[in-house]
């Protein structure tokens, strides 16, 4: 048996020790983890008739624990120092990990021990957040199908089998689809418009197919740059027609189009959700998705994008009408089509907003910014952030600790540059979650924050500091929004506390509430200075970045409800009696809610993986659904600042930590969000933001 002196993973005194960590340690560790989990497992399985918290939650959260710890180690060092040696072990690992957690999910007789807990005596006076969990783990237990007579359990297995596969077909089929289109152009002439970068990839691309030219493919970053720059008509309409076509029946320009056909996949994947809700005694499958969400019923999801629609249309229309009198006027299209959106909004956009990305860079210094951004959470949140010290991954790696009133509250890594070896994008990720141990010592919460920002270089003989877009800025405040619901959390039980436990419609609440400050004139004068000059942002570039942002917002508005309203009807009216069903449903929601209605060959949903290949049937709502929310909660700090600030606006700060980061996932958002606001959320503040006020 490994010991924590010779394998760091199975070392869980402190802070993971990445100084010690080698490959060779996952494989012995996880396994060890795994069979002491699983023989704790067993032991729990065993008939009892006193099933209390402390003798079957305690010991299962704790085994379990060690497990998600260590293999949360070696995922994060996969993801940000990926090494073929780790890979491999990695690899190897990873499906024993899944296999463990997805046999605990289906374990009845650990589903019966919730139960007895739930129907036990004692169940009454555990606490808001035990009960919680407790209710949590039997409705996820009642979603996987544990409580159906075997019969229909045996259905209900073979129903998620062949949703899987159906899935993972669709998918295939639009990457197959993808990979197989290709657009020669011998001709450079036609290329009018199209950026050089586009240019020199299809060069690339065709000279490694050994032909002579530019070759494009319905990769977006290949066919996008045609829709938005290229000048020649005809080929915007050429990619255009190759792309809403994709994966569909209408697909002739492949040239074995139809065995990527997902007609036949998208009506057997709605036909197994709706049987897979009746099994599980609902009417469709939008109720299924909607029960371990925020949103109360499909009607109220539905209510809430037509209420969006509404008040968006005539914003999008004047949207529509500007970009149609332009087209007209400046580039000679007299009747615009789908596939001169994109060109003349690009072309239209030069022309009122355009200002130099690289120019608002230079006034946003990474230390300036990090400044910026914890005087912010200071301020609202009370707290004081420092630098602290623990081993790390790579000498880039920094580390802070958070305080409240000399306590230690929780602590952070940021792992800020893009380097070889490090996945793409930005992310938070937990380390280790708050809870209170056995003894009464509480384990505080520890974050990864990871970003891709350019790191500083040397220039001149001088180290010159990383230089973010606006758009950085915006996700730096994002992860960290995330990484607050994370570590200012105040809930002692581990699976309801931070964002264990939230809501997945509700979890990007703090995360884009943060993203309001990097819009928010004061605070970006004060986390703003010129790299050569030291002048903060300019008032008169800060209006232009604002305009640019909030360009076309009606329309983009109308275009997301109108494909989450899709994804809702498609989830809630399908009947699996008819043939036709797919396309006319959506037919319905264009005739109701488009300005303009695309092509009748755009077959948009043979690609639309979200719903199909993802995780968002009858979820795609979510996207708005948490854009309401943060504006909605950022719009009391607004109020406040209106107000004068001072001790108002602190005090709406401590009601955002106490109401909503502090109770993590221990009671429902809805609920945290109306004890923070005094009421439910309402829309208007996200139509203000976006520009779309009366
Ligand atoms: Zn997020």
């Amino acid at each position: 048996m490994e010991t924590n002196a010779s394998n760091p993973l199975l070392d869980f005194s402190g802070l993971p020790r990445f100084d010690a960590f080698r490959p060779e340690h996952v494989t012995p560790a996880i396994e060890q983890l795994i069979e002491e989990a699983a023989a704790v497992v067993a032991q729990l399985e065993a008939p009892s008739d006193n099933v209390t918290w402390d003798n079957f939650v305690v010991p299962l959260e704790e085994a379990t624990e060690r497990l998600g710890r260590a293999w949360g180690i070696v995922n994060h060092i996969n993801h940000v120092a990926d090494t073929p040696e780790l890979r491999a072990v990695y690899n190897e690992n990873q499906p024993k990990v899944t296999e463990f957690w997805t046999s605990l999910g289906q374990n009845e007789a650990l589903f019966d021990k919730y139960k007895a807990i739930r129907a036990g005596a004692d169940y009454d006076s555990l606490s808001p957040a035990r009960k919680r969990i407790v209710e949590n783990a039997l409705r996820d237990f009642r979603l996987g199908g544990a409580e159906l007579p075997a019969d229909k359990k045996e259905r209900f297995g073979a129903i998620q089998e062949q949703h899987a596969a159906i899935s993972t077909r669709f998918s295939e089929n639009v990457l197959d689809a993808t990979n197989d289109y290709k657009l020669l152009i011998e001709d450079e002439a036609e290329l009018a418009g199209i950026p050089d970068d586009a240019r020199d990839a299809a060069r690339a691309a065709a000279e490694a197919a050994g032909k002579t030219g530019y070759q494009f493919s319905l990769h977006f970053p290949s066919y996008f740059p045609i829709l938005q720059f290229a000048d020649n008509r005809q080929l915007r309409e050429t990619i255009y027609r190759a792309s809403a076509t994709k994966a569909s029946d209408m697909g002739t320009v492949f040239s074995e189009a139809e065995k990527w056909d997902n007609t036949q996949n998208i009506a057997q994947l709605l036909k197994l959700r709706h049987e897979e809700a009746q099994l599980l005694g609902y009417r469709n499958f939008a109720e299924v998705s909607l029960v371990p969400k925020m949103a109360e019923s499909p009607e109220h999801v539905i209510s809430f994008l037509e209420d969006l629609a509404v008040r968006a249309r005539p914003f999008a229309e004047k949207d529509l009408t500007e970009l149609r009198a332009f087209a007209k006027d400046e580039l000679g299209i007299e009747d615009l089509q789908a596939w001169d959106v994109a060109y003349a909004s690009e072309k239209l956009r030069e022309q009122r907003y355009a200002f130099s990305a690289q120019e608002v860079k230079n006034y946003f210094p990474e230390p300036k910014v990090i400044e910026g951004l914890f005087k912010v959470v200071q301020t609202l949140f009370s707290v004081q952030i420092t630098p602290d010290t623990a081993p790390v991954w790579h000498p880039d790696v920094r580390f802070y600790r958070i305080e409240r009133d000399g306590q230690l509250v929780g602590q952070f890594y940021f792992d800020l540059y893009a380097r070889a070896g490090k996945g793409q994008g930005a992310w938070m990720d937990d380390a280790r979650g708050r809870r209170l141990a056995t003894g009464g010592i509480v384990q505080t919460p520890v974050a990864y924050l990871t970003c891709n920002f350019t790191p500083p270089a040397t220039r001149d003989g001088k180290l010159q500091p990383s230089l973010l877009t606006h758009d950085e800025v915006t996700t730096l405040f994002h992860e960290f929004g995330h990484g607050l619901h994370h570590m200012l959390t105040e809930v002692e039980e581990l699976s309801v506390s931070g964002i264990s436990g939230v809501e997945w419609d509700a979890v990007e609440l703090p995360s884009q509430f943060m993203e309001n400050f990097c819009w928010e004139w004061d605070v970006l004068q004060g986390m703003t200075a010129h790299v050569k000059t030291g002048e903060p942002l300019p008032r008169a570039l800060y209006d232009k970045m604002l305009a640019a942002k909030n360009f076309q917002s009606g329309m983009q508005t109308l275009r997301q409800v109108e494909f989450s309203l899709i994804d809702m009807h498609l989830h809630y009216d399908f009947d699996p009696s008819s043939q036709q069903i797919v396309q006319e449903l959506i037919d319905s929601v264009r005739r109701k809610f488009s300005i303009m209605i695309p092509p009748a060959f755009n077959r948009f949903q043979h690609s639309f993986g979200h719903i199909f290949a993802g995780g968002y049937a009858a979820g795609y709502y979510s996207y708005k659904w948490a854009e309401v929310l943060s504006a909605d909660a950022y719009a009391a700090f607004e109020e406040a600042l209106e107000a004068g600030g001072g001790e108002l606006l602190a005090e709406t700060g401590r009601r955002f930590q106490r109401e909503v980061l502090a109770v993590g996932g221990s009671r429902p958002a809805l609920e945290s969000f109306t004890a923070f606001r005094g009421r439910e959320p309402s829309i208007d503040a996200l139509l203000r933001h976006s520009g779309m006020s009366a």
